[in-house]
């Protein structure tokens, strides 16, 4: 079986970013938007009234990130890659003020990842790899690794097909499809 560099996304592919931060600005400012409203990358647009600091303003607290949870599957089904022999790069566009609090966290919630698997990088195609698993799109443009597109309502009104992207629907379909490629 072949082995394959796959390099993984973090924030809303193998960790719940998205409901912690809305859940946070939504108390704080006495809101209710949900996920599912949030249609575009920019989730500045999901809160016309604030300004784009305080949209931002909870990224930048150590707390919120050790309060992030994983997606649903990401810890079993990245384990079982691992167990299968393939290499798990994290690739992830952080501040860093926060990478730390972050990487903390990630290895908690994935205690079969070493830090040297968690890597800071806004340029994702900059980095070696076969696959590309993330759900921002732009992430994908472009890179020279296969890619797979994290089904998130931030995506959702983009055409995968126009880009040579495959869309990915659950951490068991993503398992599933390395598995036959390697087959
Ligand atoms: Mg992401």
């Amino acid at each position: 079986m072949k082995k394959l560099t796959i390099l993984c996304d973090a924030d809303d592919t193998i960790q719940e970013l998205t409901v912690h931060w809305l859940a946070e600005l939504n108390r704080k400012y006495n809101y209710n938007v949900k996920k599912e409203d949030v249609t575009s990358w920019d989730i500045t647009k999901a809160y016309p009234e604030l300004t784009p600091d305080e949209v931002l303003e909870p990224l930048y607290s150590n707390e919120f990130w050790s309060k992030t949870t994983p997606i649903d599957g990401s810890s079993y089904y990245l384990e079982k890659l691992v167990k299968d022999g393939h290499r798990i790069l994290i690739v992830t566009a952080s501040n860093p003020e926060t990478f730390g609090a972050k990487t903390k966290k990630l290895m908690e919630m994935f205690p079969f990842l070493s830090k040297e698997q968690i890597i800071r990088e806004d340029n994702k195609q900059r980095i070696m790899g076969d696959i590309l698993i993330d759900d921002g799109v732009h992430n994908l443009i472009g890179g020279r690794y296969k890619k797979f597109l994290f089904n998130q309502p931030n995506n959702s009104k983009f055409n995968e097909q126009e880009y040579d992207i495959t869309r990915v629907y659950s951490w068991k379909d993503i398992y599933e499809r390395i598995s036959n490629l390697v087959a």
